[in-house]
């Protein structure tokens, strides 16, 4: 009997793992569909100077909204297009759909902000990311020191000689970048002194309990001051509450994004915020209940 059910086991497992490959065959194929079809779509999340209250910047982050699945989630399919190429012309395509509407927005007259944009290491493996980066900066005429390329810190420690060209080259461009979910990946702090980073992102995890956990408050303070002795500016991710908002601006963090003021939205609403200038998250909040 138990070898019996250890056979049934067995192939429950397969069966399960099958099953996954072939979900992640179809989520591959649905994908290649949706680039083609412009399924996908870009919210963006303001980003908040803790001074005042201003819109100062927006993050461009990925939608798909499928027409059977429904809306599928960066973090399930930014995977799958690293695995199976599709990033780099996901990649492009979020680029320069960010710079076009950074530039629409300014040409309406709206205030300039910063636009940051997330930057995937396979992007920088499988494609001439400085060519890339040129041309579409060229197509769209935004102003390149508008433009926020978000790196992840593990990009920064793999291949160190032929990253650190390609980082000198995109700051040649004239491009703003940063570090996304500061603290998370490798600990190796000598990158910031090699690469010509502009911002820390301090990532959300570390954000979350600073109210109630002194090792989290101890990160974030340490972050913000290691901004301030390296001259690179911080913003904090993840703000969801007036405690962590209160504790930011104490400490010194200029800007911060989070669903205290408001989650990533579609342009539209981006574009009224934006219009208004200020985010006032009490009165947005009732604004944004509809979605
Ligand atoms: P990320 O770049 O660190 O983006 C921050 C994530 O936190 C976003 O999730 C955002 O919606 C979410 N977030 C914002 N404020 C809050 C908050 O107050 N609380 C909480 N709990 N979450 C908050 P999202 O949009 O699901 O994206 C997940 C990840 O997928 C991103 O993390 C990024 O790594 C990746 N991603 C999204 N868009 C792109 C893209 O265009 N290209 C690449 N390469 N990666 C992308
Ligand atoms: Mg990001
Ligand atoms: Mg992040
Ligand atoms: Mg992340």
């Amino acid at each position: 009997h138990a070898k019996e059910s250890g056979r049934n086991t067995f192939r429950f497992f397969t069966e399960a793992m099958n099953a996954n490959a072939l979900e992640r065959l179809q989520l591959e194929n649905a994908l290649r569909q949706a680039v083609e079809r412009n399924e996908l779509t870009l919210y963006y999340q303001p980003q908040v100077s803790l001074k005042d209250g201003m819109v100062v910047g927006a993050e461009a982050l990925l939608r798909w909204q499928h027409p059977q699945r429904g809306f599928i989630s960066p973090a399930r399919f930014i995977p799958i297009a690293e695995e199976s190429g599709l990033i780099v012309p996901i990649g492009r395509w979020v680029l320069r759909e960010a710079c076009r509407q950074a530039r629409a927005w300014e040409k309406q007259g709206l205030p300039p902000i910063m636009m940051a944009v997330n930057m995937s290491a396979l992007q920088f493996r499988r494609d001439n990311v400085v060519a890339m980066v040129r041309e579409v900066l060229e197509e769209t005429g935004h102003e390149p020191d508008r433009v926020e390329l978000e790196l992840t810190e593990s990009l920064l420690m793999e291949n160190a000689g032929e990253v650190l060209s390609t980082i000198q080259q995109l700051k040649g461009l004239g491009v703003r970048l940063s570090i996304d979910d500061f603290g998370t990946g490798y600990s190796s702090l000598s990158y910031l002194k090699r690469f010509a980073v502009d911002r820390l992102k301090i990532d959300q995890s570390f954000v979350r309990d600073v109210p109630i956990d002194s090792d989290d408050a101890a990160i974030v303070r340490a972050i913000i001051q290691l901004g301030e002795a390296l001259k690179l500016d911080v913003i904090a991710e993840g703000a969801e509450t007036i405690a962590q908002v209160e504790f930011l601006r104490r400490e010194g963090c200029s800007e911060a994004q989070g669903y205290y003021w408001c989650p990533p939205v579609p342009p539209g609403v981006f574009q009224s915020m934006l219009h208004r200038g200020i985010i006032t998250p009490e009165a947005d909040r009732a604004m944004l209940s509809i979605g």
